[in-house]
């Protein structure tokens, strides 16, 4: 088969971590006898140096037009990057809340894998963590307290603010129908996150998970509320597969569940819509402090171009391949930089690259 990934390297180390996704990609590609064709676009300061703005019209219509894109990441330093004199809304991460309202991508997917050769760098103590963790945050992006009206006012001379939290069935149907597919293509385990002994919106969420779970009999379904499950998550991790849950719970969870795996680096994500399209890009920023240096960990960026593979091109068994090529480099010891340690062999992006393309 061929596929048209839209590629956007962006700013910063952007584009040395996008070219090492690209080579990995390569690897499957050779091996499973698929081809990939890129369509480079720019975006964030990128495009802002070329065309004045963050995302063009015909950039976003390039990557609708694609089966996926690959992104690295955008932006720069404020105070030193001239992008940032530019009004809010033309300013390098403009481009992202473009592309993804422009997709309409309304799941966000996070995984949190912990690596066993990178155990001392989980915050956890050792028998939490156990034989180790492999979890999913699915989070609903385009509704909830973040999009709802807000205002803030003052009333009898006291100033008060209000966030409306909103959700519609139909808004909580598709990510739970996410939410269930996703947990298919693993331990078919789902534990949906809610506030319902206090929220109308979370008790309209439980009601309509379960009926969803019931075209999923394969899959079994749990409510936690969102307290619990910030508490479980550092108590006994291993027990979640894929957390189901609305945008600003998620928000919240999906940053906690990465950071006791402890590495940026290691770390992607994935953004879909209703259609196969999706965004992939590694959960970590643009890190301009080290870009041009060889330095920048590829993994995230790699592990997030396997995702692509399973969720847009639902080719599994290509990701696995790139999934087990990466610990395959990570138990010969290699490491970059950001996740070295005593004993290990330290290389650069590239040569992490390289590496795990010639394992796939
Ligand atoms: P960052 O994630 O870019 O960097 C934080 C720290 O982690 C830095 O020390 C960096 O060197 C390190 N780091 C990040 N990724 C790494 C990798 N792959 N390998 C090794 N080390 C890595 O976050 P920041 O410094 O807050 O932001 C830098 C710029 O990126 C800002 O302009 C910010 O707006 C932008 N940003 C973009 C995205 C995105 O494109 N999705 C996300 C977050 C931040």
């Amino acid at each position: 088969m061929n596929y048209n990934v839209a590629v956007i390297p962006g700013d910063g180390i952007g584009p040395e971590i996008v070219a090492e996704a690209r080579k990995v990609l390569d690897a499957v590609g050779e091996r499973f006898g698929h081809t990939f064709s890129y369509t480079e676009l720019l975006m964030g300061g990128a495009s802002i140096d070329v065309h004045g703005v963050p995302l063009t019209d015909e950039a976003l219509a390039a990557a609708k037009a694609s089966d996926a894109v690959l992104l690295g990441a955008v932006g720069g330093v404020v105070g030193k990057d001239s992008w940032y004199e530019l009004p809010p809304n033309l300013r390098p991460e403009a481009g992202l809340l473009a592309i993804r309202k422009g997709l309409e991508l309304f799941a966000n997917l996070r995984p949190a894998y912990l690596y066993d050769e990178l155990r001392a760098a989980c915050p956890l103590r050792d028998d939490i963590i156990g034989d180790g963790f492999d979890m999913i945050v699915v989070r609903e992006l385009t509704g909830g307290v973040y999009f709802g009206d807000r205002k803030t006012e003052e009333i009898d001379g006291v100033v008060t603010a209000v966030d409306e939290m909103k959700y519609s069935e139909e808004e909580i149907r598709r990510i739970a129908i996410k939410g269930f597919e996703i947990a298919r293509k693993r331990r078919k385990n789902v534990i949906s996150v809610d506030k319902a002994n206090v929220l109308d919106t979370s008790r309209l969420w439980n009601r309509v998970v379960a009926e969803v779970a019931k075209e999923y009999p394969d899959v079994t379904l749990t409510n936690m509320l969102v307290d619990n499950c910030a508490m479980q998550l550092v108590k006994n991790p291993r027990q979640f597969d894929v957390i189901l849950t609305e945008n600003m719970f998620g928000d919240i969870l999906s940053d906690e569940a990465s950071m006791i795996t402890g590495s940026i680096g290691m770390l992607s994500s994935a953004s879909l819509g209703a259609t196969k399209l999706g965004l992939y890009e590694p959960s970590h920023g643009a890190a301009p402090d080290i870009a041009g240096q060889d330095k920048a960990n590829p993994i995230a960026t790699i592990l997030s171009a396997a995702m692509m593979l399973r969720y847009s091109f639902d080719l599994d068994q290509e990701a696995d391949a790139v999934e087990a090529a990466v610990k395959q480099v990570l138990a010969e010891g290699y490491r970059t930089v950001d996740i070295m340690s005593e004993g290990q062999k330290q290389v650069g992006c590239k040569e992490m690259g390289d590496l795990i393309a010639a394992r796939v």
